[in-house]
């Protein structure tokens, strides 16, 4: 009677943790990206992977040169019309670099590259040309830009950009 009590015991101890743990790795990751990446999706007006592209780039720019909006520029080279412009608004929501500022710019280019300068420092990114095989070769429907968008926002920087300087 007292072994089998005990056997319960354990097993609802062992449930217990499962629950917390599961729910605070959840609360945790998640839930803070989301604020980020809803706030820049409201400002973006929609969600999209090149969005996502320069939310990424943009805020690994902050990690490596610290978040400086007013000493920082950017210059991106890639298409000047969307969907490969939309990667400029990630570049602004998450630098601060702003065309209103003048210290982002963007020039007309195949591919995607992008350098930022801060002090004498510079770092630049190049988009991987898998990453580009990835969103070319998608179907035109909504949900699979959204889920490629998602997907991409939760991608190591290394699995997606070259880091040439
Ligand atoms: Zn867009």
């Amino acid at each position: 009677m007292l072994r089998k009590f005990l056997i319960l015991q354990f097993y609802l101890l062992f449930l217990i943790y499962l629950f917390c743990f599961c729910s605070k790795k959840k609360g945790n990751n998640i839930e803070r990206r989301d604020e980020f990446l809803s706030r820049a999706i409201e400002f973006h007006g929609h969600l999209g992977p090149y969005l996502v592209l320069g939310l990424k780039a943009g805020l690994y720019a902050n990690r490596v040169l610290g978040k400086e909006p007013l000493k920082t520029e950017a210059f991106i080279e890639t298409k000047a019309t969307p969907p490969q412009s939309c990667f400029a608004d990630g570049v602004q929501f998450s630098t601060g670099c702003t065309f209103g500022k003048g210290n982002i710019h963007l020039r007309e280019a195949d591919g995607l590259l992008v350098i930022f300068r801060k002090d004498n420092q510079e770092l630049i990114l190049r988009l991987k040309r898998e990453i580009i095989k990835e969103i070319n070769s998608l179907p035109s429907k909504e949900e699979a830009w959204d889920n490629l968008a998602e997907g991409l926002y939760q991608r190591d920087i290394i699995k997606i950009f070259e880091i040439l300087k």
